[in-house]
This record gives C-alpha cells, structure tokens and sequence, in this order.
C-alpha cells in the first residue's frame, strides 16, 4: 500500500515538474493606439467598433532573465534574486533563446473559458490589425504563442492580465505627468520612463515605431510581472527603445 502511495506521489511530481514552463517573469506589453494606427501599414478597428483613446492590451508574454550574456544577468540577479535567476534560466539561456513559445499547439483558446471575460476584453485587448477585425482572434494567437506557456490556465491568463492593466491604468498616469496624446507636442523618453516609474512603482521598458512621416513615437510599453502573473516588478532586462530620437510623440486616437 504504502510504495503504492508513494508510487503515485513520484508519478504526479514527474508529471507536474515535466509539464512546468520554466520562465522568469512575464511582460505585460500594452500599445498606444494612435501610434498603431498612423504607421504606414495603417490599422482597422474591430468589429465592435473604435476602441477607446487608452493603452490597449497586446499580450502577457512569458520571459527569461538571462537573454544574452553580460550585464543582463546582473541586472537580473538584482532584481530576482540570484536563485530564481540560475535556476529559471540556467537551462534555456544556453538554447539562446530569449522567451519560450508555442508550448502547447493542442490547446486552442476557448471562448467558453473566458465568457464572463469577453466584455472587458473587448475593451481592454481590442485588435487593430486588419486581418479579420475580430479580437477573439487575436486573443487565440496571444494564447497560443505565448498563454499556453505561462502555467496559468485560460481564465487567470486573462484575468490577470486584465487585472494589472486595470490596477495600474498608463493612460492616466502619462496624463497626470502632463504627457497627452497630441498631434504636435513631443515628450522626451525619460519623461516618459520617469513618469511610468513614479506613476506605477517600478521601472517599464519602452517601445518606440514611427509614424507615416518617420517621427519617432511612443509605441508599446513593457510592464514586468512576477511569474504568478499578479505583481508587477522592476524590469530585470532592458531591451532597445527603437527610439531613434530622443524627443517622441503620443499621437492622438
Ligand atoms: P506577437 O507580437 O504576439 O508575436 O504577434 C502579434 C500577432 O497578432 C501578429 O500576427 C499581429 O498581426 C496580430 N495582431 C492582431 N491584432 C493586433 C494588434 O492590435 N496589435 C498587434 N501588435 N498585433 C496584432
């Protein structure tokens, strides 16, 4: 009975332990909508109409600390403690791959997980592109490339990310720094980065694209999360702005 028991016992730690993606932390990226839209690809809006003038949702995505070699790790380490930081990364830093994808292409969204969900996704994660106007698309490849490595089932993986958006709402945070969609006014990237890190606690990393006209503009921000997909942290990595001056815009949706 009893190597029965712990037969069993070792078989679901074998199980859970191969199944675990192991990642360090999540980013939460959210796109300014104006700056999507007056590229010259040019956007759609979905088919339940214009989204609201505020950050959108682009997707929660799962991340390794140790991408590269170098100042990376270190910064890393600080942030995450130097366990978290070898153990997470140790294994798939050396694949050279700096996130994991496509963990599991059986697991198809389903729309019946997330039903209490749709309205504020509608909202909060609505698509631009111009493929087929339907968010529910968007949501399934979000799901599909980076959700199903999360660990978190359908409903929290959404949940949460809905969740830190609405705690933390980066339209109102820029606005409270003086910093408004505008046609003509620019902003400079630490005025920005400052008043994200005043405004929420922790520092963000920042994405820039560039309008039809080829002015540099702020485009994405990166939130870092804790790997339960519940607090925000400092971000352990820095990425490239693509900002390719120094002075930005936040065109107006
Ligand atoms: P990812 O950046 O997560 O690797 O891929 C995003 C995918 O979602 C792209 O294929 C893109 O065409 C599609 N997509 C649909 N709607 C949107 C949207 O509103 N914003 C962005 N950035 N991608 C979208």
């Amino acid at each position: 009975m009893e190597t029965s028991i712990a037969f069993v016992l070792l078989f679901s730690l074998l199980a859970v332990s191969s199944v675990a993606e192991k990642f360090d932390f999540f980013y939460l990226v959210q796109q300014w909508p104006g700056s999507f839209c007056d590229t010259r690809q040019g956007c759609c809006f979905p088919d339940t109409g214009k989204p609201a003038a505020e950050f959108g949702i682009h997707g929660l995505w799962p991340n390794y600390a140790k991408c590269g070699r170098g100042r990376g790790e270190e910064l890393a380490s600080a942030v995450l403690g130097e366990d978290d930081v070898a153990f997470f990364s140790g294994a798939v830093g050396r694949r050279g791959k700096c996130w994991p994808e496509f963990c599991d292409d059986g697991n198809a969204l389903s729309l019946w997980e997330v039903r209490d969900l749709v309205a504020s996704l509608n909202r909060n994660w609505p698509t631009l592109s111009c493929k087929s106007g339907r968010s529910f698309e968007f949501w399934s490849y979000e799901w599909k490339k980076h959700g199903t490595c999360s660990n978190l089932a359908q409903h929290d993986y959404f949940a949460r990310a809905l969740a830190i958006k609405a705690a933390y709402n980066l339209t109102a945070i820029l606005a409270g720094a003086g910093i408004v969609p505008s046609d003509t006014a620019t902003y400079s990237l630490s005025s920005v980065r400052d008043a994200i890190a005043q405004g929420t606690g922790f520092t963000a990393n920042l994405e820039c694209n560039r309008d039809a006209d080829g002015n540099a503009q702020l485009f994405q921000v990166y939130q870092c999360v804790d790997r339960q997909g519940k607090k925000l942290i400092d971000c352990p990595l820095s990425m490239p702005t693509k900002c390719s001056s120094d002075q930005l815009k936040l065109p107006l949706f």
